[in-house]
């Protein structure tokens, strides 16, 4: 596995042709010390082969969708199906309606649907509808979610509790970071706060109910209660965005998970969607209550369109996706194969006197290299990220295929077996040797 001359030649070509030589920022090495990242070839199940035929087991997941390990045949079968019978229609098929339904089903807070291609586009149309709904601008969101690249939620704190956002990336005028405002995650104090000064102008309040971009990290008990009471008193909209949280836990979104410390109490008037819903071909989906979403085009006024959006090969994908998810067992064989790689690598930085501090949620977690609980984005920035990136590498170059981000969540899918577990803490026991 170290050597990947074929990985180094391929990057070197898309350094020439590709802006950075990668599609997304996330893919490359730059947070864990550079380099050629690895070029794969070929995934099934748990596993990649990259360029050099190096096989990695995968817990990437491709960032979350690929839930039911890679080139599932039920998923791979649709999409052949729905490709044979044409990629693109501009029109609308039963498809459509059939996954609308088990999206309702599964997420009962959404009367009506509409889909879309991506998690950043259901975000950023979520917003619009609720501006659209409540005829007000400001958006108050938590410091560490991320919710896509569009301009208003890629946008960070200011320098207090209740002050406007400044731009997170070049590009965005500092008018519209200034209909955005940053407050830490899990405190209502610094909310009612930003609510107190804002909250008549605030059309919505955007969360990930359950955290998956500075770790996975669970609210804590009341947080989500609060918000919602806290945002409907202001006369504002509760938008979840559950892009990576729904059905990456149990069949459904944290709006009914029953581990969820408040579950009962807390329904969103808008969710956003993306990621596993569409099997691992490109999706989104916004949905909420009825009157909220008939502000869309062209019942109502705010408009969205997409000429692929709802495209049949994505829909089939998805649909056969949520049929593997539906399988009795299927979230349970995550959570405990989780639950034995996580006490692996407890114990192997134990061992080494390495802190790290694992958030498991069901078949994911988190493994930050600090000696806190990491509860918010600040506690979560004081992650080791030189340390995760020797660690990264030498997980790497023992076939372990994990994000080169000292953030990002580890996720387990339905291919992965109890040998790939272990053959991952033997990697992660030499890792964290090599790294003490
Ligand atoms: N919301 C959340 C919570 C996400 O994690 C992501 C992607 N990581 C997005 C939105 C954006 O989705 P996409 O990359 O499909 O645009």
């Amino acid at each position: 596995h170290r050597n990947r001359p074929n990985s180094e030649a391929l990057y070197k070509q898309a350094l020439e042709h590709i802006v950075g030589g990668v599609n997304s920022p996330s893919r490359s090495y730059k947070a864990v010390g550079g380099g050629a990242p690895v070029f794969m070839k070929r995934a099934e199940g748990a596993y990649f082969w990259d360029v050099d035929d190096n096989r990695y087991i995968d817990y990437l997941a491709a960032y979350g969708p690929i839930i039911t390990g890679h080139a599932h045949p039920h998923i791979t079968e649709a999409i052949v199906r729905a490709a044979s019978n044409g990629t693109l229609y501009g029109t609308p098929t039963e498809l459509e309606i059939t996954l609308a339904r088990m999206l309702k089903e599964a997420i009962p807070s959404m009367d009506k649907v509409r889909f879309v291609n991506s998690g950043t586009e259901a975000v950023m149309t979520t917003i619009r509808v609720a501006r659209a709904y409540t005829k007000r601008n400001k958006i108050i969101k938590f410091a560490g979610c991320y919710h896509g690249h569009s301009d208003l939620v890629l946008v960070a704190a200011g320098s207090g509790p209740s002050t406007l956002g400044i731009p997170d990336s070049a590009g965005i005028p500092t008018s519209i970071a200034h209909e955005v405002i940053t407050v830490p995650f899990n405190d209502l104090t610094a909310l009612e706060q930003a609510l107190e000064r804002w909250g008549s102008d605030t059309a919505a309040v955007m969360v990930e109910p359950i955290v998956g971009n500075f770790g996975m990290v669970m609210p804590h008990e009341g947080f989500l209660e609060g918000l919602c009471k806290l945002t409907r008193d202001a006369g504002a909209l509760v938008i979840y965005d559950e892009v990576i949280s729904a059905f990456r836990f149990h069949y459904g979104s944290s709006q009914t998970f029953s581990a969820f410390p408040d579950h009962a109490a807390i329904e969103p008037d808008l969710t956003a969607l993306g990621k596993i819903i569409g099997g691992g071909l490109p999706i989104g989906a916004y949905g909420g209550r009825r009157e909220i979403m008939e502000q869309v085009a062209p019942l109502g006024p705010a408009y969205q369109a997409g000429t692929m959006a709802g495209n049949p090969a994505s829909i089939s994908a998805g649909i056969a996706c949520l049929e593997v998810l539906r399988e009795p067992g299927i979230y349970d064989r995550m959570d405990a194969l989780a639950g034995k790689l996580a006490a692996g690598l407890t114990d192997a930085a134990s061992q080494h006197g390495i802190p790290l501090t694992i958030n498991k949620i069901r078949g994911s977690f988190s493994a930050h290299f600090c000696d806190h609980l990491v509860t918010n984005y600040e506690e979560a920035q004081d992650t080791d990220g030189e340390r995760f990136g020797h660690f990264f590498r030498l997980m790497l170059d023992q076939g372990i295929n994990l994000a080169p981000s000292k953030y990002e969540a580890w996720f387990l899918t339905t291919a992965h077996t109890e040998a790939d577990i272990d053959q991952t803490i033997e990697a992660a026991r030499v890792a964290m040797a090599a790294l003490k």
